[in-house]
């Protein structure tokens, strides 16, 4: 099945079928899980640069806010479409109900390619976004943050356009803010060492030691690139990275045997996460089809990139040397593949639990916005390290018991949480 041709809310709603059906869930439940509870559908018009106007299309769904106001990214990306975006909400609904946070589920977009776009243009879009949904999204209701292509930056621009309209302060409007103006230290690097927390849990149950492992990832935007930056500090070996080249529409995988050197790479990463193909070749890099990433002789996999990535058509590629797929990507594994991976034995860590990292410090900065009072930076990730550890403690506790994957585990966890908040509100 080719990109365009894959619906990620049928893939959420099978998830969600799965467990309902292991949950024993009375089928009023089924059907008000099973979709959003709200979504909005709007255009954008922004002037252009040159005096045009260009509309664009945003979107906000909620699918749930039993257990808090809805949470959840907003991402900006050329194939955007209003399916994904539901799929993406519903996975946020479960992801905070499994590492335990008391917010709901929400997910945001707009069909655009960023680098269209001149900075000036960019602020235009975000503030018509915010103007075309500030009445039923806010810090009570609804809290946006970054996700595919958008930045601190956005999420300034959105909040200021928002405390405009609302003419008072609301800094808990928005996470993943820049730290000088409401945002909290750590969470830039929330999500990514969120990965690695999960992988050091998992690596402990496997009874392998970090230092002798080797990791492939895929994609190097904010949430990957500070995965392989703590992972490499403490030990593990990242050979190889892929991007996606926006000038050629292509993957290139960039590898180095030995190890690549983060900080060289981040030098010709631009904001969105694309790797300088040609600089990166300067630098001495292997440049490999981008499919290459899966097929490296290493230890642990992530894909961290888009939802997806690993489906029938490549999960036979996987090395048997691979121990470990942590999926730093919302649904980067399809239902067909992820049962191939059961069945060879390798543990997925699933993305509710390995990409939770930034969600958990959305949380935090929120919390810290409210109060208007800002945690030192070792304290939020200590919390972080707190709250991811005992979601995958408990969710491979239960796995153990139960003889089912991670995957499943989690799902049950998160899914009974949540069908659980709906009865106790008496909705169901
Ligand atoms: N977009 C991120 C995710 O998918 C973070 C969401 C948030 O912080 O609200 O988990």
């Amino acid at each position: 099945m080719n990109q365009s041709s894959y619906n990620p809310f049928l893939t959420a709603q099978q998830q969600f079928n799965k467990a309902a059906e292991q949950l024993e869930l009375d089928q009023a439940t089924r059907d008000f899980l099973r979709a959003p509870m709200r979504e909005y559908h709007f255009s954008i018009p922004v002037r252009m640069d040159d005096g045009e106007i260009r509309v664009f299309r945003g979107f906000r769904v909620l699918h749930n806010d039993a257990r808090g106001p809805g949470k959840g990214g907003i991402r900006f990306h050329p194939m955007e479409t209003i399916d994904t975006i539901r799929a993406l909400a519903m996975w946020m609904t479960w992801k905070c109900a499994a590492v335990d946070i008391p917010l709901g589920g929400s997910m945001g977009g707009v069909i655009v390619d960023p680098h269209d776009l001149s900075p000036p243009e960019q602020e235009r879009l975000c503030r018509g976004w915010v103007r075309q949904i500030a009445k039923n999204i806010g810090p009570l209701a609804d809290a946006p943050a970054p996700d595919i292509m958008t930045s601190g930056q956005h999420m300034l621009w959105m909040l200021d356009e928002y405390e405009t309209i609302l003419g008072a302060k609301y800094p808990g409007f928005i996470t993943g803010k820049p730290v000088n103006m409401g945002g909290s230290l750590g969470r830039i690097e929330a999500a990514g060492y969120g990965i690695v927390i999960t992988i050091r849990e998992a690596l402990k149950e496997l009874k392998i030691q970090l230092n002798q492992t080797r990791a492939s990832f895929q994609g190097f935007g904010s949430v990957a690139r500070h995965a392989v930056q703590l992972y490499q500090q403490i030990g593990g070996v990242v050979t190889c990275v892929s991007t996606w080249n926006q000038r050629d529409g292509q993957s290139y995988a960039y590898r180095k045997l030995d190890g690549i050197n983060y900080k060289d790479l981040v030098a010709v990463t631009d904001h969105f996460g694309e790797i300088d193909k040609n600089k990166a070749a300067d630098l001495g890099y292997e440049c490999l089809p981008g499919e290459a990433w899966i097929e490296q002789d290493v230890e642990i996999l992530v894909p961290a990139a888009i939802e997806n990535q690993i489906t029938l058509n490549n999960v036979n590629k996987i090395s048997p040397s691979v121990k470990i797929i942590a999926e730093g990507a919302n649904g980067p594994t399809s239902l067909e593949a992820d049962k191939v991976i059961y069945d060879r034995d390798i543990l997925i860590i699933p993305d509710l639990l390995a990409n939770a990292g930034g969600v958990s410090v959305s949380y935090f900065e929120q919390v810290q916005s409210n109060m208007n009072y800002y945690w030192q930076k070792d304290e939020v990730l200590g919390k972080l390290d707190l709250y991811l550890t005992s979601a995958y403690v408990n969710a491979s506790d239960f796995a153990i018991s139960e003889n089912m994957s991670m995957r499943d585990a989690v799902y049950l966890i998160a899914v009974d949480r949540v069908a659980q908040a709906c009865h106790d509100r008496g909705w169901v």
